[in-house]
């Protein structure tokens, strides 16, 4: 199964992910996640990426695409995968479709988690709560300040991708307001 979830920063992506990663045995592939670990281990990508980053920018199309043809070439991806994080721009989601076209690959779903805005700062500031009682390192865009850029970015930028592929009739959406279990059942709904 080779799905996208789309939705704001906070919209529980990253959550949902987990749990259909449990259940059909596929890669979550994370851009974020991704360019952190290049941040983390100082490759050329995360020296190029840290700053933009941290500023709650958008790394490069060019950047994130190249990270993604390569990611789902590989063997644990093989039964499919779900894109978190990517497409996050209209120009990323048309290199996908001539990526997975030349790969000869399609995708089984594109899903939205629809959420309200005012929700996503609190969310944001508990997953940071969350992150230090469990001993972790908060995310260094996990503050209101660039988790505000990061909203703009998603506004201006990604909420079109949503309309690209709503404009294909591909696109399903799902109240990311409900409960987290209820959120999986849906999904599970439309997965099948
Ligand atoms: P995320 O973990 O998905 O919230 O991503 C964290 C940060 O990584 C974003 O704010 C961007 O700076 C960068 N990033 C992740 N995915 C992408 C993408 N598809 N395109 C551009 N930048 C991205």
């Amino acid at each position: 199964m080779k799905l996208i979830l789309l939705g704001p920063p906070g919209a529980g992506k990253g959550t949902q992910a987990a749990r259909l990663v449990e259940k059909h045995k596929i890669p979550q592939l994370s851009t974020g996640d991704m360019l952190r670990a290049a941040v983390k281990a100082g490759t050329p990508v995360g020296l190029q990426a840290k700053a933009v980053m941290d500023a709650g920018g958008l790394v490069s199309d060019e950047i994130v695409c190249g990270i993604i043809s390569d990611r789902i070439e590989e063997a644990d991806a093989k039964n499919g995968f779900i894109l978190d994080g990517f497409p996050r721009t209209v120009a990323q989601a048309k290199a996908l479709d001539e990526l997975l076209a030349k790969k000869g690959m399609t995708l089984d779903a594109i899903i939205e988690l629809k959420v309200d805005e005012a929700a996503l700062l609190s969310r944001i500031e508990n997953r940071a709560r969350e992150t230090i009682a469990a001993g972790g390192t908060v995310r260094a865009d996990d503050n209101p300040e660039a988790f505000k850029v990061r909203l703009d970015a998603y506004r201006v930028q990604t909420a079109p991708v949503s309309a690209y592929y709503a404009g294909r009739g591909t696109l399903k959406t799902v109240d990311g307001m409900a409960p987290i279990d209820q959120v999986t059942k849906a999904l599970d709904a439309i997965l099948g």
